[in-house]
């Protein structure tokens, strides 16, 4: 198996559980509970209040600063403004409303066919409207990533990897809605006016990459890059290096290289917004896992319960072990299915007791594999002891804050160590040592 970055790992991916169907439209939900927090930076404020009548599209959350709006999912009353469990994990303010079933728009956004009439200026301005994030889970607000990009940026990217386990949803985006991930690659174009922009696909996804190969004569300037399959090429600094050769340096950003990376989602998103002048109310999520009766992809409206989203694939079996809000390797285990879907929830993974990996007695045998296995070329083993006895400075000397909690080591870990858990608090730890 060739290797364009260190590291890695090829584990089973699984998925043929929810692959080779369109999405569908999943069943609306009676009420739709919208976070504030959707994206990275700044929670949006409320707009508006209960016993308010909102469209669909409407905004009703916005801020300053590292902030996106969030719109109305649904036409309707809102019933509540209150704190809500989210995705995350904890609560946090979100708006609930309840649906009229009548889908009143509210057309905040003109729909531009020929998206050239617009400047640079103009495209980001519809893209912070219309609510962008990285809808790949990254989560960061597109307009400021593509700001940052004008005049640093020679090589845009498209991120449709999908590599990790058991997620589909960027797959059937591309097989069902090829031209609105093309077309938003094409905004982007005129955005950052880039030298070279590449498509990049991971081989396992045949049925996309033959339909994008039959639609690429229509978006000049656009190659199609096919990876070979291998966990985490779809982290930005993988897929930089696989497809560029150029290598991200600790502490720096893709455009300290020159390049610019959005995910497959989120360039549909831009281009829905652009030229269909939609914002973000709805994505496509994949509902899989052995612990979910009829895996499959859906068209769900941001702020629908995961429970909602596992009752239209046929609800949880018996033997479900664990939910999480993403994949296995990357994902937020659930203590209920209460959190709504957000912008940046790409899969719902129902395991059942048969995946359960985890062990009563985690030990160290010190084998090494985590080191062959850091994408990031970290030292695993030591950055878990040295988190376990709170050793800042050790943390710091060993670039704690470079781990992408990818999961590799874990996935290698024969001691069965909870490594991510515990890169996260200390990561967590050590950004709140920093705070004044
Ligand atoms: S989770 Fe962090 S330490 Fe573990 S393999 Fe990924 S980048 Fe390396
Ligand atoms: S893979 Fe696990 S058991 Fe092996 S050295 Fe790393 S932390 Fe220790």
């Amino acid at each position: 198996m060739p290797r364009l970055f260190f590291g890695g790992i090829h584990p089973a991916d699984r998925k043929e559980l929810s692959g080779g169907s369109a999405p569908a439209p999943a069943p609306i939900p009676s009420q739709v509970v919208i976070p504030m927090r959707q994206h990275v930076g700044a929670a949006c404020t409320p707009l508006v209040k209960v016993g308010d009548t909102v469209k669909m599209g409407q905004t009703i959350g916005d801020g300053e600063g590292l902030c996106v709006p969030v719109h109305a999912s649904v036409s309707g009353t809102v019933v509540a403004v209150e704190p809500r469990r989210h995705a995350s994990g904890g609560e946090c303010m979100a708006v609930v409303i309840e649906n009229d079933f009548q889908d009143t728009p509210a057309r905040e956004l003109t729909p531009h066919l020929d998206p050239a009439e617009l400047s640079p200026e103009e495209l980001i301005t519809v893209i912070r409207r219309a609510g962008i994030v990285g809808m790949g889970g990254a989560t960061f607000p597109t307009d400021v990533k593509a700001n940052s990009g004008i005049g640093a940026v020679d090589t845009l990217l498209g991120n449709a990897c999908e590599c990790e386990p058991y997620i589909t949803a960027d797959d059937a985006l591309l097989c069902t809605y090829p031209e609105q991930v093309l077309g938003g690659m094409a905004v982007l174009m005129d955005v950052l006016k880039p030298g070279r922009t590449v498509l990049a696909v991971e081989d396992n996804k045949t049925e996309a990459i033959s339909v994008l190969r039959s639609k690429l004569a229509q978006y000049p300037g656009i190659e199609l890059k096919v990876l070979p399959t291998r966990y985490p090429q779809g982290a930005e600094k993988q897929l930089i290096q696989a497809v560029t050769g150029r290598q991200v340096p600790p502490g720096k950003l893709p455009r300290d290289v020159g390049c610019a990376v959005f995910n497959a989602a989120t360039y549909a998103s831009v281009y829905k917004a652009v030229c269909e002048g939609e914002p973000v109310t709805r994505r496509i999520v994949t509902v899989t896992g052995e612990g979910v009766r009829k895996p499959q992809n859906w068209i769900v409206r941001i702020g629908a319960s995961f429970e909602s989203a596992v009752a239209a694939s046929g609800g949880l079996t018996d033997d479900v072990w664990k939910v999480l809000s993403g994949g296995p390797m990357m994902g937020v285990a659930q203590i209920d299915l209460t959190a709504p879907v957000g912008k940046g929830t790409n899969a719902v993974l129902c395991l059942s007791r048969a995946q359960n990996g985890e062990s009563a007695h985690p030990h160290c045998i010190r084998c090494g594999k985590c080191l062959t296995a850091c994408p990031m070329s970290l030292q695993p083993l030591y950055l878990f002891r040295f988190g376990k006895l709170g050793d800042r400075a050790e943390l710091e000397r060993l670039h704690l804050s470079d781990c992408i909690e990818c999961g590799c080591c874990a996935y290698v870990c024969p001691g069965k160590l909870p490594l991510v858990e515990q890169f996260r608090a200390g990561k967590q730890a050590l950004k709140e040592a920093k705070k004044p």
